[in-house]
């Protein structure tokens, strides 16, 4: 089982002992002590810790050279680490660049309490495959354990590592191989189901992007792993990894749910890689919801009228595309009290959240218009539907409505974009509730327009949750917990 080390990071011995003892408590099998933290460390607060919680605890004193924090001379670093590899640690780790040639001479003082001793390489830059074999050969040679963290470009090469992780434990090796940054964060995943040694999680701020939290690190211990993610390029800020976190977390579910920023050659290696690697499922978004339809087994309804997928299950080989953005919509509908049917609606936008929308409201019945920057997209959407849908140019809307919903179905009003309206304001007079999409900000211009002429709103939020809701259903066969979900999102939009 690779056990669960809450990484420390306190900056005096005092405050790296109650921080170790606490993140013990809290379910860390090793707490990793960071010793290169420690301000004007010595060997006393060295076996001060050692006495205190040195059983449960790997003592790291990492080098500036790869990523240490107060980088003492090469004298006094290798008079400390004498000192530490001689007290009773778990573990030591020890680096195959700056220590290797003292190795024999470490050994002999670590035989008083025997620590396992981890020999370690810190790429400073992506390495090719033979490069990371090579250093964790070399680190394998002189240590009980072998530790290689080596930055990740890309999906596909998180994928390969995982895939030389597994062909090392498999030859009963001690590894630790970590692909570092948000696209390593698989390599860390399934680090228990590869057979890795440690897990190293975050306890307070994190000392290397993509490390699990502590919570999610225990959550999967000794299980086997569910992992979830985001598929798209670029991928942005998300709302999505904090919501499946809270919901994960709520019921106990051994699984992550990660960012994966892929092209579409790394969506197919994704793909096939995802029974191998426990990839239950994830949702796709921009560019991908339409690409990712002719690589899939089977489509539901939704996705398959739509010939768009937000939403892929996988399992037992077999790749199912789901469209939860119109189970979204539609229940948000219920939820908000809005009945549609025989009612006027504009939507604005013709992308692909406005297909959605417009199937869900004309299904129900509601007289739908769209109206879109360009407007011919709006006339190609409105013709692919078999109910009457009207596309009408923006500067027709003067003369067009009243409507009781409006749909806003562009990106307008996110962060970042413009803070111009979808519509003037001058036709939100004639609109009875409108419903902005967009999430973020939680309150939109468009909103705030309408709330000053008295009318009613509300963001995309509950369509999102619903959705998300709806996902997280499908890959787990669990009733989604939508409250703690709910919570998660508005945390993550203040
Ligand atoms: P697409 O890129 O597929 O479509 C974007 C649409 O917005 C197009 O019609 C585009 O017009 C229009 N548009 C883009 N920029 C502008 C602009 N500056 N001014 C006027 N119109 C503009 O995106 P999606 O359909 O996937 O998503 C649209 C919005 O809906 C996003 O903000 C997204 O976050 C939100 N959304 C919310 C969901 C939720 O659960 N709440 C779910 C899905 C999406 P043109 O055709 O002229 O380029």
């Amino acid at each position: 089982m690779a056990k669960v080390a809450a990484v420390i990071l306190a900056d005096n011995a005092r405050g790296a002992e109650r921080e170790a003892r606490s993140a013990l408590s809290k379910g860390a099998d090793l707490a990793e002590l960071r010793l290169d933290f420690v301000r004007n460390l010595d060997p006393v607060a060295i076996r001060n810790l050692a006495a205190a919680v040195g059983s449960r605890s790997i003592a790291t004193f990492r080098s500036e050279a790869e990523g240490g924090a107060h980088g003492p001379r090469d004298d006094r670093r290798m008079s400390l680490l004498n000192e530490i590899i001689g007290q009773r640690f778990a573990y030591v780790d020890i680096e195959r660049d700056a220590d290797a040639e003292r190795i024999e001479d470490l050994k002999r003082l670590a035989k008083r309490h025997r620590p396992t001793i981890v020999v370690s390489h810190h790429f400073a830059a992506v390495a090719d495959s033979s490069q990371i074999q090579d250093a964790l050969e070399a680190c394998a040679a002189i240590g009980d354990v072998a530790k290689v963290a080596v930055p990740m470009e890309d999906v596909d090469s998180a994928i390969q590592l995982v895939d030389l992780a597994r062909a090392q434990t498999e030859r009963k090796r001690r590894v630790i191989l970590i692909g570092t940054g948000i696209d390593g964060m698989i390599t860390r995943a399934l680090a228990e189901d590869v057979g890795q040694e440690i897990q190293y999680a975050t306890w307070g701020r994190p000392v290397s992007t993509g490390q699990l939290s502590l919570a999610a690190a225990t959550r999967l211990r000794g299980r086997d792993p569910m992992i979830l993610g985001l598929v798209g390029h670029p991928l942005g800020h998300s709302l999505s990894p904090a919501i499946h976190e809270a919901a994960l977390s709520a019921l106990d579910v051994p699984g992550v749910y990660l960012p994966f920023d892929c092209d579409e050659g790394s969506l197919q290696t994704l793909l096939e890689a995802a029974d191998r690697h426990h990839v239950r499922g994830f949702n796709v978004t921009s560019p991908h919801k339409e690409a990712i339809v002719e690589k899939l087994d089977e489509l539901d309804g939704d996705a398959e009228r739509l010939g768009a997928v937000n939403t892929v299950v996988i399992g037992d080989g077999w790749t199912k595309g789901h469209n939860t953005d119109v189970f979204g919509f539609r229940l948000s509908l219920r939820a908000l009290g809005l009945r549609v049917g025989d009612r006027r609606v504009l939507v604005v936008g013709a992308g692909g959240a406005a297909k959605a929308v417009v199937d869900v409201l004309a299904r129900e019945g509601a007289k739908v218009q769209v109206t879109n920057r360009t407007l011919r997209r709006a006339q190609v959407l409105a013709d692919s539907f078999d109910e009457t849908v009207d596309a009408i140019p923006l500067d027709a809307l003067a003369r067009s409505g009243p409507w009781e919903l409006l749909v806003n179905a562009t990106p307008l009003g996110s962060p970042g974009l413009s803070n111009g309206l979808p519509v003037p304001t001058a036709i939100l007079a004639k609109v009875g509730y409108v419903y902005d999409l967009v999430y973020n900000p939680p309150s939109t211009p468009l909103m705030d327009a309408a709330r000053r002429l008295g009318k009613p709103t509300t963001s995309g939020l509950e369509m999102l949750l619903h959705q998300a809701a709806k996902s997280f259903e499908l890959w787990t066969g669990r009733a989604p917990p939508v409250e703690p979900m709910r919570r998660a999102a508005r945390e993550a939009l203040r």
